[in-house]
Parts: structure tokens; C-alpha cells; sequence
């Protein structure tokens, strides 16, 4: 928000999904958050320093310590083998349209009023277990 810190990230994401877990949500303070899946590599902060906060074993959530705009999840990937990943905040980025979101991960946590009526598949935690779809789309 106040740009302070800066970031460019290149080449493609691995994902981008909605999250709906309960740390994203005490993270952002927003009930889903939505994030841009990228390799370690891929990211370089270009101004300023994140503050980190470690919100479970071996997972780091960055934020700005001048404004405080949640900015990432960073943590060594389940999903990606053998990598580091990080994951933005889509509304850090200057253009968050650039970014499509294509399911929603941890949708058993989600807050039972939000309602959810994109026809992505939703996930249990981040694996690919997809619980239902949304409507008008048959499971399987
Ligand atoms: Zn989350």
C-alpha cells in the first residue's frame, strides 16, 4: 500500500487459487484470500525489507512493517516437490487482473455464510481432492 517494498515476479505462476484457511483469514483480515503461486526463484524483492511473521512450523507470512499490508505466504512446497515457494497476495501486484484464479484450496474452512457460486473446483487443504464443484458442474 504505501510502497515501501517492491517485488517482481517472472515467468509464469505455478497456481493461483482462492484460499479459504483460517490463517490466510487472520492474515488479511479479509474472509478468503486470494494468492499467486511462485517458485522461490522466481520472485525478487527489488525494494525495501519484508517483515516476517512464522504463523505455523516452517511457514513464513510477509508483511510490510511501515503499513502493514499482508504480502506472502513462504514456506517449502507440498504440492511442488523440492522447492520453495512463494505466495503473493494477488492485490499486491499492480495489475491482479494479469492473474486467474483456477480453485479454491482449504474450502472446508471457509466461513459457512460465504458463498461460492464460480463453478472452480474446490479443494480439502491444498490437495488434489477435489470435494465438490461448484453448480452446474458434475464431480468426477
Ligand atoms: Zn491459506
Amino acid at each position: 500500500m504505501c510502497g515501501a517494498i517492491r517485488y517482481e515476479a517472472e515467468g509464469e505462476p505455478k497456481l493461483v487459487v482462492h484460499c479459504h484457511c483460517s490463517s490466510c483469514r487472520r492474515h488479511t483480515g479479509a474472509p478468503v484470500a486470494t494468492l499467486v503461486i511462485f517458485v522461490e526463484e522466481q520472485v525478487k524483492f527489488t525494494k525495501g525489507k519484508r517483515k516476517f511473521y512464522e504463523s505455523s512450523l516452517g511457514v513464513r507470512r510477509a508483511f510490510c512493517g511501515d503499513c502493514g499490508t499482508s504480502l506472502t505466504w513462504e514456506a517449502p512446497s507440498n504440492r511442488f516437490q523440492d522447492t520453495n515457494i512463494i505466495d503473493l497476495h494477488i492485490s499486491t501486484f499492480d495489475r491482479p487482473e494479469d492473474f486467474v484464479p483456477t480453485q479454491h484450496d482449504f474450502y472446508e474452512e471457509r466461513i459457512p455464510w460465504f458463498d461460492v457460486v464460480d463453478r472452480l473446483p474446490r479443494f480439502v487443504g491444498d490437495r488434489e481432492l477435489p470435494i465438490c464443484h461448484g453448480p452446474g458442474v458434475r464431480a468426477g
